[in-house]
């Protein structure tokens, strides 16, 4: 006796495997991948043992592989990728209005007594300050207070 079933997902109409009971799915690649998410997915939901083991899976496999790794691995990798984002970093800058930055040297005296307690900290304020004049064109105050 021949029999037929419809695949629950390419819609096709096929011919029954005898060695398969309540076969619903075919053969094709995509059917079966269908087949293996609807079990999973039945899984999870209705075997907790399962459910278990799966979490157990995903967190060893995330301890393997820290998510705060994934970026330094990818650059590693792909050096390619990395010159294309300098490059692109790069032209990024280049857009940005240039803004001639002129350092006068201050002599102390001249500052304000208020001001005097005053003074910029470390090279990386020096350059935010120049970032900010570069992207603002105008200094924010980006200094520390001299606490002694
Ligand atoms: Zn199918």
């Amino acid at each position: 006796m021949i029999s037929t079933f419809i695949c629950l997902h390419c819609g096709g109409t096929y011919l029954r495997n005898p060695r398969v009971k309540n076969q619903k799915y075919c053969s094709d690649k995509e059917c079966r991948r269908a087949n293996r998410r609807a079990w999973k997915k039945k899984n999870y939901a209705t075997n907790k043992s399962y459910l278990q083991k799966c979490l157990d899976s995903q967190k060893a496999w995330r301890a393997r592989y820290p998510a705060c790794d994934y970026q330094k691995q990818y650059r590693k990798k792909h050096p390619e990728y990395v010159n294309r984002c300098r490059e692109l970093q790069k032209k990024r800058y280049k857009k940005q209005p240039t803004v001639n930055i002129t350092i006068e040297e201050i002599p102390l005296s001249k500052f304000d007594l208020s001001l005097s307690g005053i003074r910029i900290m470390n090279q990386s304020r020096i350059l935010q300050v120049e970032k900010l004049m570069r992207i603002y064109g105008q200094l924010q105050p980006v200094v520390e207070q001299n606490l002694r």
